[in-house]
């Protein structure tokens, strides 16, 4: 196992030396328009699907372990046109921010995303994306408190930021990635329910109830569902600046080997992001001078079987990941072709350039941020 570990950390340190050539931090050209920034991840939601669609031979039974009839998922998601397919399961993404924005990650037109841990897991990939590098020592997704320095945890000790940096998700564990005793952050995340006010509405009576009687797919979280009212509310109650939003049904569904399921979720989490782009948009406040990031913590195995699971040595291709952006300062460049490979190490970089500060001052070990305001 170590040898292996070992032997594909050869080949990455070559990607991180390319990426770092292929990438300049944008320091040069007009004043950023960007004053708040979202980071919004599908958990496991693999490149093949956002780029491809739903998979034919995965829409089944026999190999999807779909309940839903081929028929009907056919009718939702089967398009054979391969835009409208892809549309058909994310539109937002497709008919948004693949015209307004950029999308990186589709292999098959020469854009590479990738983790540059060696594990290809969740807490690895929430701990690259926010820390801006690869700790070894964060191996699995075992509870334990993050050591390292997080660009949100960084940028909430920037005084016109503190107090408006907020963490919401459906996993417990953002507790622990983003070390929240330490870093102070706002968190709403897992099945502990948000505070009721004092005294509780009708509304914050029946909330805490369903947080408490609805079942979750692994204990101790919440469907994204919940997710999306608590983050609303929390938009509204403290507009935030910067915003972390994990939504996790699209990685359950998938261990639980239900193909119908994870489309589902892929389709709901897209009309959650799109609900939270046109919140915001509606806002003058967050018009026109916000920026998101969606993206994906990991990807998966491909096939009739790895689909179900990820793990860089036990499903090849996990460590393949996706990656779109939107805002004032990202021209529209649709779906990215022929690029240098972007890493989700380079994310924790690229949010504090957007804001127009320099992680990389306060973590060195960061990588650098993505050329986002020009073509690459
Ligand atoms: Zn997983």
């Amino acid at each position: 196992m170590k040898r292996i570990v070992a032997m594909l950390a050869l080949p990455l340190l070559a990607l991180a030396s390319i990426c770092t050539a292929a990438t300049t931090p944008a320091t040069t050209a007009a004043p950023l328009k960007t004053r708040n920034v979202v980071l919004i991840v599908l958990d496991g939601l693999r490149w093949q699907e956002v780029f491809a669609g739903a998979d034919a031979t995965l829409m089944n039974e026999q190999y999807g372990g779909s309940w839903e009839s081929e028929a009907q998922l056919a009718t939702r998601f089967g398009n054979p046109e391969l835009q409208q397919r892809r549309e058909q399961l994310m539109p937002f993404l497709w008919k948004v921010i693949g015209k307004q924005g950029q999308i990186y990650g589709n292999q098959k037109l020469g854009s590479v995303a990738q983790v540059v841990n060696d594990y290809a897991s969740s807490y690895p990939g929430y701990s690259e994306m926010s820390i801006g590098h690869a700790d070894p020592t964060i191996i699995d997704n075992a509870e334990r408190y993050n050591p390292n320095l997080n660009v949100f945890e960084w940028l909430n000790q920037q005084p016109d930021l503190k107090g408006k940096v907020g963490i919401v998700g459906s996993w417990h564990l953002y507790r622990e990635i983003f070390n929240t005793p330490r870093s102070k952050l706002y968190i709403q995340a897992g099945g502990t329910p948000p505070p009721m006010s004092s005294p509780p509405t009708p509304r914050d009576e029946l909330l805490t109830r369903l947080y408490k009687t609805t079942l979750a797919l692994e204990d101790g979280d919440v469907t994204d569902s919940f997710v999306q009212v608590t983050l609303l509310d929390y938009l509204h109650a403290a507009h935030p600046r910067v915003l972390f939003v994990g939504y996790g049904d699209t990685d359950e569904w998938a261990h639980s080997g239900r193909y119908d399921q994870l489309l589902e979720s892929a389709h709901k989490s897209d009309s959650f992001a799109q609900e939270l782009w046109e919140t915001m948009q509606s806002m003058p406040q967050y018009r026109d001078q916000t920026t998101f990031i969606i993206t994906t913590d990991h990807g998966r195995g491909s096939g009739l079987v790895d689909w179900k699971e990820h793990g860089r040595v036990e499903q090849p291709g996990s460590e393949n990941i996706w990656l779109a952006i939107i805002g004032p300062d990202t021209p529209p460049l649709g779906e990215l072709h022929d690029v240098p490979p972007v890493k989700q190490a380079q994310i924790a970089a690229t949010i504090a350039a957007l804001l127009g500060s320099d992680f990389r001052s306060a973590e060195p070990r960061a990588a650098t941020p993505l050329n986002f305001r020009s073509a690459p």
